[in-house]
């Protein structure tokens, strides 16, 4: 008997219909002879619902408090779930992310998994239970509070768990058909991708293609589990994200040079105006920025100019964290000295990635040309041995990713992506 793993998005469970659609996907795992644990999201858009009434009653809520509230998005899934399960003749269990073992740092809203002890939850699918799992929540390991994982968190704790069940396989059921070369709500002609390489698919998720969670891929990167990627809504064969090209028939599927674009308009840039140019400015700006516990992204620092011996420091990071990143710069602009902070949340950021970019001096190149001819501004720019990123004017973005993704031959030219559900929030 096999152990599945399977995780829900929010748009898979989006109202009643869904949940029972789902409940009969998952029915069919069991009845196939499988043990079954199901990781879910809280329903459609909640968590984004939740997060608007937490704002309206205070701007900045405390994290412990925030995590509280978000949390209760995945129990009430989790509950309907199991109940529907129920209701089609099956035994099922729902479970808090703390009940299922899930133990994670004590940094609220971005919580790291730390352990996973999931023996309440080999207890009951031992028992012959369908074992249900609120995603993107645990509890943490020296103050026993209740945390979030991060935005997207689930996939985290779908991947997390089926390492720790030693699943031989975790598969994420979203609303559309896999991973594809880019976002399919922006490009109509984007291409399913059957296999990718858990280094090419990190690069995407940590560029912003949202189907998969960067911490997700990392995860299952270090443990070895592969990860399914699939609809709920269509019975297709996704995506393979693993260390090694999946077989099709009898030929093994070929590392593409290029693997996609990815794009994301989650970030902000935060300019630091007038820093005097002299060793360990740099070291004290970042300095009050990380003991925030604030990640940024890209960095770039202009040529100061001569007469003044001042210099612009800028740096891009998630538009959540823009208030704190100023206020902590703030508090520090005695230390560190600047004249002035400028906050820029029109920006986007585009990437280009793929493995082959190692061996292929020319794709700079080409990226480059593509942004120009479609006539787009770049602000900065940031590479890895396979990734290219720019950033641009947000309202550039979905034009520069269609014109990437044209340039470097990635268009379909025969189906057109599905999106079965979601609102793209
Ligand atoms: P879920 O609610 O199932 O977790 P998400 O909204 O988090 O779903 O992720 C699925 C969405 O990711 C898709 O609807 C799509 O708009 C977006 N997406 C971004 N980049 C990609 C990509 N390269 N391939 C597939 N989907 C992508
Ligand atoms: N519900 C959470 C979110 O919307 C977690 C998730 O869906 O993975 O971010
Ligand atoms: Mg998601």
């Amino acid at each position: 008997m096999g152990l599945v793993v399977q995780k829900y998005g929010g748009s898979s469970v989006a109202d009643a219909e869904g949940i029972k659609r789902v409940a009969k996907r998952i029915v069919e795992a069991k009845k196939n002879g499988n043990q079954v644990v199901v990781i879910v999201s809280a329903m459609g858009d909640t968590t984004d619902e939740l997060i608007d009434l937490a704002e309206q009653v205070s701007p900045m809520p405390a994290g412990r408090e925030f995590d509280m509230l978000l949390t209760a998005g995945e129990r009430i899934s989790m509950a309907l779930l199991a109940m529907a399960i129920k209701n089609l003749g099956h035994e099922a269990q729902s479970f808090t992310g703390s009940q299922a073992g899930v133990i994670t740092d004590s940094v609220h809203n971005k919580a790291r998994i730390i352990d996973v002890t999931p023996g309440r939850i080999r207890e009951s699918i031992d028992q012959g239970n369908i074992a249900i799992v609120a995603g993107f929540q645990g509890v943490s390991a020296d103050k026993k509070d209740i945390t979030t994982l991060g935005r997207g968190g689930s996939d985290t704790t779908a991947v997390a768990l089926a390492a720790a069940l030693d699943a031989e396989v975790c598969e994420i059921y979203t609303d559309v058909d896999g991973v594809f070369t880019a976002d399919p709500r922006v490009v109509k002609k984007a291409r399913k991708i059957d296999w990718i390489s858990f280094e090419d698919m990190l690069e995407l998720a940590a560029s912003g293609s949202k189907v998969l969670l960067h911490r997700c891929v990392e995860y299952a990167r270090r443990y070895n589990i592969p990860i399914h990627v699939r609809s709920s809504f269509s019975g297709l064969q996704g995506t393979w994200v693993s260390s090694k090209p999946i077989e099709q028939g009898d030929k093994k599927v070929e590392q593409a040079i290029i693997s996609g674009v990815a794009h994301d308009t989650s970030e902000a840039k935060i300019t630091v105006v007038g820093v005097p140019d002299k060793p360990g400015e740099a070291a004290a700006i970042f300095r009050a920025i990380a003991d925030a516990e604030i990640n940024i992204d890209m960095v770039v620092q202009n040529v100061s100019a001569a007469s003044t011996g001042l210099t612009d420091i800028s740096f891009t990071l998630p538009k959540t964290e823009g208030r704190k990143a100023i206020d902590a710069l703030e508090r520090n602009r005695g230390g560190i000295g600047f004249d002035s902070l400028r906050y820029d949340d029109q920006i986007g950021k585009i990437s280009l990635v793929g493995a082959g970019m190692k061996t292929n001096p020319g794709v700079t190149a080409d990226f480059f040309t593509a942004l120009s001819d479609a006539g787009v501004n770049i602000e900065l720019i940031s590479t890895s041995e396979i990734r290219i990123s720019v950033v641009t004017r947000k309202d550039d973005v979905a034009e520069a990713v269609r014109a990437v993704h044209t340039a470097f031959g990635l268009d379909s030219d025969t189906d057109e992506a599905v999106v079965y559900g979601g609102t793209g929030r």
